[in-house]
């Protein structure tokens, strides 16, 4: 039996199992991939307080070290689905019987394993374009995260792909450093805000591709051009650029606990700032939960506060 189960280990669930080490509370982190979540694709993190620069697989490394040191154990395998267990007489701590003595059942495909509390910190995955070159020339100029690549496109030319507000964002941020900013959307309307199109519009690095879809990603080693369809004028051309950024949606990783705790429409669990679902006992995490800004920083603070919240709720708090 263990205190705190958190599913996922990136970042937040790395970071929740720290908290609830140092509390002398018993974790253990699942994963199913590598440990670190999507940084471990980064070559260089530069945007982590008090580390000027770090490899995101160190950083990874550095972290997994530390909670394991401290005691965390991890098991590698997918989480299928939790389970909550009915509570009987006598489990019940204080006087709030029912909720306190609540306990769950993690499953795996081998194993089942009981804990008091759980984290929800199984991150997301941004959606992939699915068009030939993507997945070969993915970290040789095809990027999913513009704050984390923008500052290797220093001075060239680059695509964002997508129209939501991520891809509007993404062209903001990477409008700073690049030449040319081409921002490449399918419909000749944007789904994100109007403000932020209106600034970009300004801007005389970015350009508009619109009622445009990419094809392919062309490159031998690194990228160096997409292929383009217009669909208004049905016409073919190609576009000379070294990065693309993929920004066509997120897909959050909570499909298994989708009959459990309540997910917004997007499919990300809802929380409040204190990390606890609709379920008591389980806490959400990192990018996989609401929220507006997605970052290191922001996963490793939300580890923090649900870690906390769960120690609290073993030890009989509300
Ligand atoms: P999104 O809002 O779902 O937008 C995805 C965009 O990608 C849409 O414009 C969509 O085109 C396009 N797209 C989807 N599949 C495509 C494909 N196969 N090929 C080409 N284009 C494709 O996703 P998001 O921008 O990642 O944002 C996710 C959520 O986070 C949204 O609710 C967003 O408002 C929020 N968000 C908020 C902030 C903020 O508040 N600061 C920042 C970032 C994100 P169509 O428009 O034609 O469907």
């Amino acid at each position: 039996m263990y205190d705190i189960a958190i599913i996922g280990g990136g970042i937040a669930g790395l970071t929740a199992a720290i908290y609830g080490q140092r509390a002398g509370k018993s974790t253990v982190v699942f994963e199913k991939m590598s440990f670190g979540g999507q940084i471990v694709n980064s070559p260089m993190v530069e945007n982590y307080p008090g580390i000027a620069t770090i490899s995101g697989s160190e950083l990874t490394e550095r972290l997994l070290e530390q909670a394991t040191g401290l005691g965390a154990e991890t098991v590698q395998a997918e989480v299928l689905g939790i389970e909550k267990q009915p509570p009987f007489a006598g489990r019940g701590r204080g006087n709030d019987e029912e909720a306190f003595g609540t306990l769950f059942h993690v499953r795996t495909v081998e194993e089942r394993f009981e804990c008091r509390s759980v984290v929800l910190a199984g991150g997301m995955e941004r959606r992939l374009l699915g068009v030939p070159g993507e997945e070969r020339l993915k970290g040789a100029g095809v990027s999913y995260c513009a704050t984390c690549d923008g500052m290797f496109f220093k001075g060239r030319d680059v695509a964002v792909v997508g129209g939501g507000n991520t891809a509007l964002e993404d062209a903001e941020f990477l409008s700073e450093y690049c030449k040319t900013v081409y921002l490449v959307h399918r419909r000749d309307t944007f789904r994100g805000e109007e403000g932020t199109v209106g600034r970009l519009a300004e801007k005389e690095n970015v350009e508009f591709v619109l009622d445009t879809v990419v094809e392919e990603i062309l490159g031998e080693q690194a990228v160096g051009a997409i292929r383009l369809w217009n669909k208004k004028e049905d016409g073919h051309f190609l576009l000379n650029v070294s990065g693309v950024f993929v920004a066509v949606g997120q897909i959050p990783k909570n499909e298994p606990f989708a009959s459990l705790v309540k997910l917004d429409e997007a499919g990300f669990v809802m929380a409040g700032e204190d990390g606890r679902t609709s379920v008591p006992g389980i806490f959400v995490a990192g990018d996989c939960r609401m929220k507006h800004v997605r970052q290191l920083t922001t996963a490793a603070a939300d580890g923090t506060v649900a870690a906390l919240a769960a120690v609290a709720w073993v030890n009989g708090g509300k």
